[in-house]
């Protein structure tokens, strides 16, 4: 549910700014538009936040997650940059805890939280769904798509990756955004786009009036968004929906567009990069479909997948990743699955 960090090239992109702004500063990407981030424990090690200026106040784009030093730094860049004023709304592009991470306690001080209503479904779930140990459920899904026993054995032991270790709790209620519909955020009108495949209708927007987009983690310069496709929704197909996105959002791209990513810094080129964003994966997938001219379980497959080493901090994320593609090969006919006598599946080509 996190980014893995899979360096995908910059070609053809032109980023207007080469260092990101220092901690607790921000740096003016647009008139009233200031760009700032915060720290992320992991090897995508930050996340871009963005504020609006508001007549009384600022609008955020995206909070980073709930701990002592990004609401130190919040503190910060309100008594900085953001001039003391308050944060009147807290707008999230998705619901990965890296963007919400922090919107239940602003809302807690009175901010309003706009979200698509998966987005805010979605958190709103997983931050009262603590797990001390994985699920039976999660278990069986991962030794039936073929997760390294040993890895498996391991994580079986080990309390999981939770929600609400890094997502303050969310009050009841929200503000619903949906796709195409427009709304006024920092004195500039905006359209709501849909994007999928990295996470259930995350918004995208674009200004309708201007050349500003809020690209969230849908579209990252530079990296792949993870895909991946998990027990909650196991006969999902994050591969194709992320397909279908990259071809709904490409008429709504120009070239001259500043996109204000997720991660990563502010980029012109968005009809280059959701062309790249689309072929990366038909490669990978036709990579994948090579692979299986030998039957391989979902952890035999990161190989033609991901360019570099895939470690042990890396193992979840690459697992699901790999898997989703499978997936996606076996619903388009590209491979077949069988079962083998320990239960696990394995996929050759078709
Ligand atoms: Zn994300
Ligand atoms: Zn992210």
């Amino acid at each position: 549910m996190k980014d893995v960090e899979i360096p995908d090239g910059y070609a053809g992109l032109d980023f207007p700014w080469e260092a990101p702004p220092p901690e607790g500063e921000a740096i003016e990407v647009a008139e009233g538009v200031l760009w700032a981030r915060l720290p992320l424990p992991m090897a995508l090690d930050h996340v871009n936040i963005y504020f609006l200026r508001e007549p009384g106040g600022w609008t955020m784009v995206d909070t980073g997650f709930d701990t002592r030093r990004t609401r130190a730094i919040v503190g910060a860049l309100e008594a900085g940059p953001l001039g003391g004023l308050p944060i009147q709304r807290v707008l999230v592009t998705h619901h990965h805890p890296d963007h919400i991470g922090l919107a239940g306690l602003l809302q807690a001080r009175g901010a309003e939280l706009l979200a698509t209503r998966t987005a805010w479904l979605m958190a709103r779930m997983l931050v009262l769904d603590e797990q001390p140990l994985p699920t039976s459920e999660t278990l069986d899904y991962c030794r039936r798509w073929g997760m390294d026993p040993e890895v498996l054995a391991r994580r079986a032991a080990e309390r999981p990756f939770n929600f609400a270790d890094v997502v303050a709790p969310l009050p009841v209620g929200f503000t619903r955004i949906a796709e195409d519909e427009t709304l006024e955020l920092g004195g500039r009108c905006w359209r709501v786009a849909r994007g999928d495949g990295h996470a259930p209708e995350h918004a995208v927007l674009f200004e309708t009036e201007g050349d500003l987009v809020l690209g969230g983690d849908q579209l990252l310069p530079g990296i792949s968004p993870n895909l991946g496709l998990y027990p909650t929704e196991a006969n999902g197909d994050p591969v194709g929906d992320w397909l279908a996105a990259c071809a709904r959002l490409a008429p709504l791209a120009r070239a001259d567009q500043l996109v204000l990513p997720g991660h990563k810094t502010p980029y012109r080129g968005l009809p280059t990069r959701l062309a790249s964003l689309r072929d990366n994966h038909v490669t990978a997938l036709n990579r994948l479909e090579d692979h299986l001219a030998t039957p391989r379980t979902g952890g035999e497959c990161f190989a033609p997948l991901f360019k570099r080493r895939v470690d042990d901090g890396m193992y979840g994320l690459a697992f699901f990743e790999a898997i989703a593609h499978l997936r996606h090969l076996h619903l388009q006919g590209r491979a077949i699955r069988e079962t083998r006598a320990d239960g696990v599946w394995t996929f050759r080509a078709a």
